[in-house]
């Protein structure tokens, strides 16, 4: 039989087994037929027979019987649901944030995942919401218990957004693959702006100093070979490369500036600058300029103080650029109104605008917004005939936002342009803001 088969070297057969556990109902009828045949005069071959059946039914009786081995049950763990401290502890995340189960179906996502890819249909596949194949790839890989990269996202319409997708397996312990896959979206758009940003900046500059050196290297060359003794060009040469090592000069200034201003950035000044007395001091430093170019400088200046918390030589630097760029790029022969008034900001603070009007060929509406970008110019060849860097109103910019102050650039076609910042004042002592603020 199979069942002894079964049995090994050391283990006892299951016939022995059976007797062991029937012994005491074995001897029990025995005892029993015994007695009778000798107490009760029943027959010996009645009593055994009666003997006969009882040992049967207590040897092959149900209950001796050889059991099966239990069987394992093997239980399969129900899926788990995000329970409330989930729930709460990914709605707590500021980014936008999914829960799936291990299928990609999705259980739960935050507020900012719904300003995101849209209101909440626990249900839905995650493929219904976020049409990225390597999302829907890592969020599969993730479901099944594995360890995921973050994936990178690219999205063109409606306006260009970069994000990373961080996809983690959620485990509760039960199941082999993960319980729940959390997906959680980083917008990176801001950082591969800036990342662009400085690639740009660091190839323009570079190649902005490269002109000029190209050029100075050139006549050097030629000086220590064909002109070593034309005495006629040598002069002309030098004066092309002062020119040149001016240029590199006035970049490498700028882009110090810069820098400067740009690591004190988030840092307000506080010293009290008069304005008045300031904006005087800068005209009568462009007054050469001015008479080189043909232009009339004319101050509209008040006859009292207008103090603003600054950084005088930040500011002297604003005012400078202002009025050198009206200068070069105003009309030959016109005229640079430089104003300065007390005027209330938007949410009426007391403060003070410095504005720069030209009457030169004014710039073109869609320059506008990019005039303060590094290096932007409108004409080129014009900026670097007037010793541009194509970094001046950038500078403005960075020292106006330093100063927490506002640039307006307004322009029209053919009448010229207006370029105005306008700074907070300190305190409203000063009679004008007194009268600013009354009705
Ligand atoms: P740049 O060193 O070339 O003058 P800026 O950053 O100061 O650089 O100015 C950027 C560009 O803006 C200039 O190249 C010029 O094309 C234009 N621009 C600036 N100011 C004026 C102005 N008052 N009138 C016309 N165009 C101007």
């Amino acid at each position: 039989m199979a069942e002894e088969q079964q049995a090994g070297p050391g283990r006892p057969s299951s016939a022995a087994r059976r007797i062991r556990e029937a012994q005491v109902v074995l001897v029990a009828a025995a005892a029993v037929a015994l007695a009778a045949t000798l107490a009760y005069g029943v027959p010996p071959l009645a009593a055994l027979a009666g003997f006969v059946v009882v040992a049967a039914a207590a040897l092959f009786s149900g209950r001796n019987r050889v059991r099966p081995p239990p069987r394992v049950r093997t239980v399969q763990a129900a899926p788990l649901w995000p329970d409330t401290g989930m729930k709460l502890a990914v709605e707590a995340i500021s980014d936008p944030c999914v829960l799936t189960d291990s299928a990609g179906i999705v259980r739960f996502q935050n507020a900012a995942a719904t300003e995101r890819f849209g209101p909440p249909r626990p249900g839905d596949p995650l493929s219904f919401r976020i049409r990225a194949p390597e999302l829907l790839a890592a969020v599969e890989r993730a479901g099944r218990g594995e360890a995921v990269e973050p994936v990178h996202l690219v999205e063109r319409v409606p306006t260009e957004r970069f994000s990373v997708a961080a996809v983690t397996a959620i485990r509760g312990g039960r199941r082999a693959g993960a319980d729940f896959v959390m997906i959680r979206v980083a917008d990176e758009t801001e950082r591969v702006r800036m990342d662009r940003m400085r690639a740009d900046f660091i190839a323009n500059a570079s190649h902005e100093l490269r002109t000029p050196l190209a050029s100075l290297t050139g006549f050097i060359e030629t000086l220590i070979g064909p002109a070593r003794n034309d005495e006629v060009n040598r002069e002309r040469f030098l004066r092309i490369m002062l020119e040149q090592a001016g240029r590199m000069a006035r970049l490498i200034d700028d882009l110090l500036s810069l820098s400067r201003i740009e690591m004190k950035l988030h840092v307000r000044p506080s010293a009290e600058v008069d304005m008045v007395p300031l904006v005087g001091h800068v005209l009568e430093m462009l007054a050469p300029l001015a008479r080189e170019n043909g232009a009339t400088l004319r101050p509209d200046l008040p006859d009292h103080p207008l103090v603003v918390r600054g950084d005088r030589d930040e500011l002297v630097q604003v005012t400078t650029n202002l009025v050198e760029n009206a200068v070069k790029y105003g009309r030959q022969g016109g005229t640079v109104t430089v104003s300065l008034v007390a005027e209330a900001g938007p949410d009426g603070a007391p403060g003070c605008l410095l504005a720069v009007a030209d009457e030169g060929p004014g710039i073109p509406a869609e320059h506008l917004p990019r005039l303060t970008e590094r290096f932007y110019r409108v004409e080129a060849d014009d900026s670097r005939r007037q010793k541009g860097t194509g970094l001046g109103l950038a500078i403005v910019k960075h020292i106006v936002n330093r100063h927490r102050g506002r640039l307006q650039i307004r322009s029209r076609v053919g009448e010229g342009s207006v370029f105005s910042v306008w700074l907070e004042a300190v305190g409203a002592d000063a009679p004008d803001f007194q009268k600013m603020s009354s009705p």
